[in-house]
């Protein structure tokens, strides 16, 4: 069964590779050897300088989402470039600011706040109206979540109600956009990853260490099968799903009993069985 996913021939947008390590360039990589065309969209000149040799030869455009207008000179610029139809649109864009270190979420900053929401959530709205008229029919959009909205990691701090507000938005554009056409918004909810974003976290290494740990399997997440996920929420196979969010976290978010952890809180000086 050769394309299963049928995404060859495909036009993709992905918006938000930084390097190698970035969920974005995952995605993008599985959707070129699948056969799709990918239509980069990275945050500034410097970065499409630095991803001059993973990028050599493929369409490249630059959009800072934080700047108003942004987006709609990007919908523009591709259009213009020959990429009149999207099948796809990937929105894999995150910032939150962690230049003061570890804060409590009371102390969060209206500034940061604001600059975070705009980046990380409103910009989907943002790129779904500007890209409206590419959009093909029966387009899938996609963006990044997190695994669960019911946690509440102390360093992840206000990025926590940020990607609640990025679900929500999700779903609210599959709304709207069902009164003219079969777009589909979905979510990859995804589980703690090695990339340049958390590295940004305050003391995300434990963070990670840990969520190891909770998984069944006792082995951490990997991008790939994060962005497996994303492909087939991209692909015509998910078409009956919308306006949902697919949790990636090899059961972490259903571990908090494990024994070990139990086992390694309780009583730390014994050692394992
Ligand atoms: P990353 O740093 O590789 O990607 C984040 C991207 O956002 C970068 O390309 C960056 O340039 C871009 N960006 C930031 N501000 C921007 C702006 N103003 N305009 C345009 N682009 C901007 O890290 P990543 O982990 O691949 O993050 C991708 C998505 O995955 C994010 O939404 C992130 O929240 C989400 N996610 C990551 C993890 C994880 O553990 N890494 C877990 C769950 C969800």
């Amino acid at each position: 069964m050769s394309d299963f996913l049928n995404l060859s021939g495909k036009t993709i947008l992905v918006a938000g590779v930084a390097n190698k390590k970035s969920v974005a360039w995952v995605i993008a990589k599985s959707l070129e050897e699948a056969g799709a065309q990918v239509v980069y969209s990275v945050r500034s000149e410097a970065r499409k300088k630095s991803l001059e040799t993973l990028l050599a030869g493929k369409p490249v455009f630059i959009c800072d989402v934080e700047e108003e207008k942004a987006v709609d000179r990007l919908a523009e610029q591709v259009r213009a470039a020959g990429h009149p139809v999207l099948h796809g649109l990937v929105h894999s864009v995150a910032f939150a600011n962690y230049a003061e270190g570890f804060k409590s979420f009371d102390q969060t900053e209206r500034k940061d706040y604001l600059q975070a929401t705009a980046i990380s959530s409103f910009s989907l709205v943002e790129m779904a109206r500007a890209f409206k008229s590419l959009l093909a029919r029966d387009a899938s959009v996609v963006t990044i979540g997190i695994s669960s909205l019911l946690v509440t990691p102390d360093n992840y701090g206000y990025m926590g109600p940020i990607k609640a507000a990025l679900e929500s938005t999700s779903r609210f554009l599959a709304k709207s956009f069902s009164a003219f056409s079969e777009v589909r918004f979905n979510v990859v909810g995804a589980g703690p990853l090695k990339t340049s974003a958390s590295a940004g976290i305050p003391g995300y290494l434990e963070s990670y260490l840990y969520a190891e740990k909770l998984t069944f399997r006792k082995r951490a997440l990997s991008t790939a099968e994060v962005a497996n996920a994303a492909l087939f929420l991209l692909s015509p196979r998910s078409s009956g799903m919308n306006g949902t969010t697919l949790v990636v976290d090899a059961g972490l978010g259903s571990n908090a009993f494990d024994a070990e952890i139990v086992r390694l809180t309780m009583r730390p000086e014994q050692k394992p069985v």
